[in-house]
């Protein structure tokens, strides 16, 4: 709890000094009263969605869609609040393959790459959780990068330190040969947020507390690599 609260003062000071050096930015170049351009972008994406849940809790049935989509609304609420340009893939229950028809899979991630290239961003984080049920003592959140990445690396184990001080655990993150590593060259990481075939992290999950926790923990793994 200690770790938390100096992590929240951290990440408050830096969301502050963001402030302040666009603030000064506004007083040196007075003609202009426009917000000032966020000094990051990010895209934050929730996996799966629509007739696709992804994986299911094992004690509650609940969808991975569902519960991907909740810890991205949080996790754009802290980066907009430290001046972060959010770009969402996925804003809804939804899909982003149109109608469920044929070859959906494809058109839903073509659709994501597709915001990513639009957007520009500085970093890519695409949230997803885990299952693992030939060994159900596997829990705790697990970061992704693509090989070669050296910058999705570098956020991969920024965000990966907060994930094993929020769990207790100790991974190191992993390359992943996967589409939404691969689909760009933007940095990019995939932040599986915990296990849903591990009874204890599908309890947590499924509170709001601590999806915010993690939602949390990812933010300030990202302001470390950023700042
Ligand atoms: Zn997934």
């Amino acid at each position: 709890m200690l770790a938390l609260k100096k992590s929240a003062i951290a990440a408050a000071a830096i969301a502050a000094a963001f402030v302040l050096l666009m603030g000064a930015g506004l007083s040196a170049v007075s003609v202009s009263r426009a917000a000032p351009a966020a000094p990051f972008k990010v895209v934050l994406d929730a996996g799966h969605g629509g007739v696709d849940p992804g994986v299911r809790g094992v004690s509650t049935d609940v969808k991975e869609s569902d519960l991907n989509l909740d810890i991205v609304r949080r996790l754009a609420r802290y980066f907009e609040g430290a001046g972060f340009a959010v770009v969402l893939t996925r804003e809804n229950e939804g899909g982003l393959y149109g109608t469920a028809t044929g070859g959906y899979k494809k058109r839903d991630m073509q659709a994501r790459k597709e915001i990513i290239e639009a957007a520009a961003p500085h970093a890519v984080i695409s949230v997803h959780l885990n299952s693992f049920p030939a060994d159900r003592s596997r829990r705790g959140g697990q970061v992704f990068f693509k090989a070669g990445d050296a910058a999705g690396q570098a956020l991969a184990a920024a965000v990966q330190e907060r994930f094993n001080a929020l769990g207790g655990t100790a991974l190191q993150p992993l390359r992943g040969d996967y589409y939404m590593l691969n689909c760009t060259e933007y940095p990019s990481v995939i932040a599986e947020c915990g296990f849903l075939s591990n009874a204890e992290d599908e309890r947590l999950l499924c509170t709001e507390e601590y999806r915010e926790q993690v939602a949390y923990a990812v933010f300030c793994g990202a302001l470390a690599y950023f700042c």
